[in-house]
């Protein structure tokens, strides 16, 4: 063996490190096989068990052993595409329909066999733009501003359109958004359809999250855009199932062009999603009282969370946009930029390094969502409470009631206890005073 493989690798994977996501999951992991205390805000791994229901059909299709179609097993495409249609009026078949082994793989078979940019409104989720740089694609990032709720606008888009009209592009939108929390009105969404229509790009419409709108509300972009958006939907987020690795793209009619590439790319390469799986996720898409009554439990859990973590933040001098929908924060510590610079604080990176180290608070920063290292940006997923013991407590509170601190601090309270942690560490290095020591 040489002593310097690397000069072997894909000069465009050459220096690449894991996920962010995934890096810092099996960072923490470690750190607390070791014995630390530590506070699991990194990974956005949906809190909740996998509904009962769904965990039953996954029992009963153990044995199914065969290899399914490259799009996935008909039943299910069709259940994708009922699903999409009682939610959002938007009419697809099951022939409209490719199934993959979690959405973040089919994001990269897009890239893969569609030759264009990759525009993404930043901040967005870790892996877009690194999905791109492995394949080879340019990426053009478009700033978004805390003062917008981090939300790209139609003029932005339009204006970065018009610079060079004719080139192809993969617009990615992505709401409820991670890292954000936030999402856009239906006057918004018209708005950045008319622009997609008239540069005629691909939107590619990540609405994982859409059934974590913390009201229940969520629209999607294909209702106007439907001729040219992909909505990407999966049972990772919603239904608890992101390690079951299924996730689905919804194309409209006239792009079965696109489909049928990245079907050809598919079998060249996983052939198709487990059979147990898929027959699992018929389910889930199919729905019924059960979900409804286990998605609106999770919405007013995520919602009630997402207030009170917000509250404490604000109350410590942190700035942080309000989330609609996901479990996902994005505070901004530049209010308390200049008490930091004392502490050796400069960067987001810097930020969150410390305040594992000081804390055993793991939270991502930033950058690894695209933004500017000087900006003192992170990532909260408030994801670390048990969420099969906090959803079984709501089950005998009525629909009217406000979810209060008393819920919150009994079934959430590392949570709590982590964002709390996170005010103290910064009131102390802010105010020059001995620092907190966990780990
Ligand atoms: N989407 C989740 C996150 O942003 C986890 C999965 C992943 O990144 O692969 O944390």
């Amino acid at each position: 063996m040489r002593s310097t493989p690397d000069v072997h690798l894909n000069l465009n994977v050459r220096g690449m490190r894991r996920s962010a996501t995934v890096s810092n999951n099996e960072h923490l992991a470690t750190l607390e096989r070791e014995g630390h205390r530590v506070f699991r805000l990194g990974l956005g791994q949906s809190p909740f068990p996998v509904p009962g229901p769904v965990v039953e059909a996954l029992r009963a299709a153990a044995a199914c052993k065969d290899y399914m179609p490259v799009c996935g097993h008909e039943p299910l495409r069709e259940a994708i595409a009922s699903h999409l249609w009682r939610q959002q009026g938007v009419e697809r078949s099951a022939a409209d329909v490719l199934v993959g082994p979690g959405t973040k793989e089919l994001m990269f078979l897009l890239q893969l066999v569609y030759y264009g940019d990759l525009v993404i409104p930043t901040p967005a989720w870790v892996s877009y733009a690194p999905q791109a740089r492995i394949i080879g694609r340019r990426v053009v990032t478009l700033p978004t501003r805390a003062e917008n709720d981090w939300r790209v606008t139609a003029e932005e888009l339009d204006g970065l359109c018009a610079e060079d009209p004719g080139r192809p592009r993969i617009v990615i939108l992505n709401y409820p958004s991670n890292p954000t929390g936030g999402t856009y009105r239906s006057d918004e969404l018209r708005e950045i359809a008319r622009v997609a229509r008239r540069h005629r790009f691909v939107l590619l419409s990540d609405e994982i999250y859409g059934d974590l709108h913390h009201r229940g509300q969520h629209v999607s972009v294909a209702r106007y855009y439907p001729e040219g958006t992909i909505v990407s939907n999966g049972i990772s987020k919603w239904c608890g199932a992101g390690g079951w690795r299924l996730g689905a793209f919804i194309f409209p009619p006239g792009m079965r062009w696109l489909l049928e590439a990245m079907a050809a790319a598919a079998s060249e390469t996983y052939t198709s999603v487990a059979a147990p799986i898929q027959r699992a996720a018929i389910t889930a898409f199919a729905g019924g009282l059960w979900l409804e009554d286990y998605l609106t439990r999770s919405r007013r859990i995520l919602a009630a969370l997402g207030r009170e973590l917000r509250r404490r933040l604000r109350e410590a001098g942190v700035e942080c946009s309000r989330p609609s929908g996901a479990f996902y924060l994005f505070p901004d510590f530049g209010p308390l930029r200049d008490g930091l610079a004392g502490a050796g604080i400069a960067s987001s990176g810097d930020l969150c390094r410390r305040l594992l180290e000081d804390t055993g608070v793991g939270i991502l920063p930033g950058t690894d969502f695209g933004r500017p290292p000087e900006e003192l940006t992170a990532r909260i997923a408030y994801v670390d409470f048990d969420g099969a013991k906090a959803l079984e407590a709501m089950a005998g509170i009525p629909r009217s009631a406000q979810i209060g601190r008393a819920f919150l601090e009994e079934h959430c309270s590392p949570l709590l206890e982590s964002v709390d942690r996170i005010a103290e560490w910064t009131f102390c290095l802010t105010h020059a005073k001995a620092r907190l020591h966990v780990l």
